[in-house]
């Protein structure tokens, strides 16, 4: 028997399956989409996006995956062990077909050099959130909420436009390339480093960045111009950040904004400056600790730039990477300084339980996707600002493998529009079923104390009971996917979170999944911070009748 290897992976489209369900037909689809050379960033090695996230533990567990999903029957679950298939187990129609357990660790031995031992063995993976989990559904998956906090940066301190503003940001991978859409999308310019000059290429290509200058003056003088002419724009400029930024301070340029998505949560993921492009992954395999020790120097040089820009009066931020507890690590003393984006501006939002709602046209149809962009603006249409962002979607984004959508929806919306697209399917206004789900960064299905839920009003950041009893919800309501995961977003040892995905194929039992799933999962995000003492989840609660009974 040879052994397995990469080949390229591309989702099946159109009506005809070969699973025997819809709902295992979409797990292996969207499972598969994750893998297409179009979404993931290194699908040869598995890794979807962000950092080494993966999405299945080798190319042997992705041929068996692939196997039990096309024989899995509407009674039975698959179990999967950090991308592995390790048990098929007799279940019901309302269980879930696929429980996923991604890169957890018992707490004392939950760190990077132990996670990477056992991963050398081949007992782990990484999931990231939602890599291991089969819903990325490429950049987009994370533009709108990059749009939204770039919007409320602009409404905090820019009078609600980033026009005439110029924002330095770093790291132009999976989810990083979001950045410059999301700022030119407010109207803003941006200025992106990234180390690797094909990211960056990749960025172009996908209409999410406007140019790569030649070198830093080219760039300088770009952005400055169009920032004077108020006309938004992107432009990459090659380098590494720990270089680049104290550079960029040191000439004076006037930053408005500041913030970074390199790989900071996996010191291995973050070039230290003076290693070559080439000797990156070599180098980290060969010396991770001494490689581990120069990134985090550099990360509190990259950090310290940053604080010189807060300093100088910029708007400053964490977005999500782990940046400041890495750049402490380095011996920043200052590093958190500047806040986290959640507590700085995403928890309002937290708290009426709105949150990435996400979804995915199996059959492979734009026209599937436009159909329900409608179906949204004629459900929600009291909601201008979702009506912005559908329409510019509409005409901005370009579709990563299944067509998908990205909006933000809150406690007693996701569910209409669940139930809507399920509606949709049955009359054949759909042409296939839809995959609905979301980021496992969600208002009330993670514990991470440096994102998340940094700053709880209670001090309940590292509660990580909240994950688990979401996953148990989602499950007990019929989800078609399940996952709890450690790790994801902020690094090994920092988070705990869990996700979901429930299929759409038009049959009444679907629509009663739909409508539980997409009520209670928005609803643990309402509890959670009613329970920590927000006022503003409290009146969600009230005003939607969730039911909490000690408040
Ligand atoms: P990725 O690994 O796909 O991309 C990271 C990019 O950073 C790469 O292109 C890499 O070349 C670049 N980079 C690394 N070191 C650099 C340096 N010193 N200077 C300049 N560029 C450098 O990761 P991603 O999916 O884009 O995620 C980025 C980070 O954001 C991760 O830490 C991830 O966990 C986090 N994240 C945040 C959110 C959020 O909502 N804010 C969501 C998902 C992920």
């Amino acid at each position: 028997m040879t052994t397995p290897g990469p080949r390229p992976v591309r989702a099946a489209r159109g009506t005809a399956r070969t699973a025997k369900s819809w709902q295992t037909e979409a797990a292996l689809r969207m499972f598969h989409n994750n893998l297409d050379p179009d979404v993931a960033e290194r699908p040869d090695d598995l890794v979807v996006y962000g950092g080494t996230g993966r999405a299945a533990r080798d190319w042997g567990s992705f041929e068996a995956i692939t196997r039990e999903l096309t024989t899995l029957s509407e009674d039975e679950t698959l179990l999967v062990q950090s991308g592995k298939p390790v048990g098929v187990m007799r279940t019901h129609e309302w269980a879930p077909r696929v429980l996923i357990a991604n890169s957890n660790l018992v707490g004392d031995w939950a760190t990077w050099p132990e996670f990477r031992r056992l991963e050398s063995l081949g007992l782990t993976m990484y999931g990231q959130m939602t890599a291991g989990s089969w819903i990325y559904i490429g950049t987009q998956g994370i533009l709108q909420g990059t749009y939204e906090t770039f919007a409320a940066v602009a409404a905090k301190r820019f009078g609600g436009s980033l026009k005439g503003t110029l924002t330095l940001t770093a790291g132009l991978g999976g989810m990083g390339g979001a950045q410059p859409l999301a700022i030119t999308m407010n109207e803003g310019v941006a200025l992106c480093v990234e180390v690797d000059p094909a990211r960056a290429h990749r960025r172009v290509a996908t209409r999410y960045l406007d140019e790569v200058a030649d070198d830093l003056d080219d760039a300088v003088r770009r952005v400055e111009q169009a920032k004077q002419a108020g006309r938004a724009l992107s432009v990459a400029v090659i380098g590494n950040a720990a270089e680049v930024l104290p550079e960029l301070l040191r000439r004076g340029v006037e930053i408005d904004v500041v913030t970074d998505q390199t790989s900071a949560h996996d010191p291995l993921a973050y070039l230290p400056k003076g290693v070559g492009l080439d000797d990156w992954h070599d180098y980290a395999a060969r010396k991770p600790d001494e490689f581990t020790d120069r990134a985090r120097d550099s990360m509190a040089e990259h950090v310290d730039a940053m604080i010189g820009f807060l300093d100088a009066g910029a708007e400053v931020f964490d977005y999500g990477n782990s940046i400041r507890g890495e750049a402490k690590l380095g011996g920043c003393e200052r590093a958190f300084d500047f806040p986290g984006f959640v507590p700085a501006y995403i928890r309002p939002m937290f708290c009426e339980g709105r949150g990435p709602f996400r979804w995915a046209a199996l059959s492979g149809d734009p026209a599937d996707i436009a159909a329900t962009d409608r179906a949204i603006l004629d459900l929600f249409p009291d909601n201008d600002s979702l009506a912005r962002w559908i329409r510019l979607a509409g005409e901005r984004v370009a579709f990563q493998g299944l067509p998908a959508r990205i909006c933000w929806l809150g406690y007693g919306e996701r569910h209409l529009a669940g139930l809507r697209f399920n509606e949709m399917v049955a009359s054949g206004e759909l042409s296939a079923p839809v995959v609905i789900g979301r980021d496992h960064l969600d208002c009330g299905s993670v514990a991470s104390p440096y994102r998340e839920t940094e700053a709880m009003a209670d001090g309940s950041d590292a509660i990580a009971d909240w994950p688990l009893l979401n996953a148990m919800v989602n499950t007990a309501s019929g989800a078609s996917w399940v996952s709890i995961h450690h790790g994801g977003g902020v690094g090994i040892g920092r988070s705990i979170h869990a996700g979901q995905v429930t299929v759409a194929d038009g049959t009444p039992l679907a629509g009663q999944k739909i409508e539980r799933v997409l009520t209670n999962d928005p609803g643990m995000g309402v509890i959670r911070h009613v329970d920590a003492g927000y006022p503003e989840a409290v009146e969600v609660a009230d005003a939607r009748d969730v039911r909490v009974p000690m408040r």
